[in-house]
């Protein structure tokens, strides 16, 4: 089959989603028919360890289009996504979560804005109620401090949900890099956008595969990736504290020629001593993080390992 055959690639990002599976296939079924468009749904299995594979294997014989990309072991959501986008053979790919938090009616208004010549259709959150007011609020910095250090513009309040275009797709498999922080490269690819705007529900069943500690560390590889802002923050705090010792240096030494040689104040190096210290180690740990990703992209690693194709 040639890619222009079929018209909707669905790409399913699955981890240990036994609880789920079932339940978005037969949610996502009547909507996709309703497009009366071709469609097929690509399930890709990131290393499940429960029983996700037995029961997507079963539901593709209720449902033929069901493809499923099996992964050697969990290599992350932005690695399955990205596998879906190599896989895909449609005019137009939408990744989507399968714990039903994209809602999947949304799907028939993405479409009908891409066929208006759109080439990438957001569906942008319009209300976090559901989410904790904790991660409302690290989402909320985050985009801040993102949007002040990167020259990129990230459109805030989008996910992963989404309709691009075969144009964008082929832009997007042109970027070799392993690190990739996607909603980044969307901005860099540019090309004619929509949206859509709805309400993010909560997760129906089993657990959210984020953990706090998961979030910072994308959002790090995030500004990292796009950003050398933080490499020159170290520059300028280097500049200031100088800056400072040197006034400081010269108040003293004026002290000691018209007041003579002062107590040795042990509590004043200290203080010196530590906050250098300090600033010496956050420096290293920023350059650290770039010369981390140079390291991680001079392997040239495969983003993903597939174990096989089930079509
Ligand atoms: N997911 C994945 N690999 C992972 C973690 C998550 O493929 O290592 C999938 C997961 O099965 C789900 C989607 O990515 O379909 C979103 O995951 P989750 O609901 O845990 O994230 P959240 O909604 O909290 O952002
Ligand atoms: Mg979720």
């Amino acid at each position: 089959m040639t890619t222009t055959d079929l018209d909707i690639s669905l790409v399913v990002p699955l981890y240990n989603e036994s609880e789920s599976v079932g339940e978005f296939c037969d949610a996502i079924l009547p909507v996709l028919e309703r497009t009366k468009l071709s469609f097929e749904i690509l399930c890709i299995n990131d290393g499940s360890t429960d029983n996700t594979l037995d029961l997507l294997v079963e539901k593709k014989k209720k449902i033929p289009q069901i493809k499923i990309i099996n992964f050697s072991r969990n290599f992350g959501k932005d690695a399955a996504v990205s596998a879906g986008i190599d896989f895909a053979i449609g005019r137009c790919a939408i990744p989507i979560d399968s714990d039903l938090q994209d809602p999947p009616e949304l799907i028939v208004d993405m479409v009908q804005k891409w066929q208006e010549g759109n080439d990438v259709v957001w569906a942008k959150r319009i209300d976090r109620s559901e989410d904790s007011i904790a991660k409302r609020m690290t989402a909320n910095w985050f985009y801040r401090i993102y949007n002040l250090l990167s020259d990129l513009e990230l459109p805030e309040n989008v996910g992963d949900f989404r309709l691009m275009d075969r144009k964008v797709l082929e832009a997007l498999k042109n970027f070799p890099e392993r690190r990739r922080f996607i909603k980044g490269l969307f901005a860099f690819v540019g090309f004619r956008s929509a949206v859509v705007e709805y309400k993010r529900s909560k997760r129906r069943r089993g657990v959210s595969k984020w953990s706090y500690w998961k979030l910072w560390n994308y959002a790090v590889s995030g500004i990292t990736s796009f950003s050398t802002f933080p490499l020159r923050i170290s520059a300028y705090i280097g500049m200031f504290v100088t800056l400072l010792a040197f006034v400081r240096g010269l108040w003293i030494f004026l002290r000691v020629i018209f007041c003579g040689i002062d107590l040795p104040g042990y509590a004043s190096t200290m203080v010196v001593l530590l906050f250098l210290g300090g600033i010496q180690l956050m420096s290293l740990g920023i350059i650290g993080e770039y010369i981390g990703s140079i390291y991680s992209e001079t392997k040239r690693r495969p983003i993903y390992i597939v174990r096989d194709v089930i079509s």
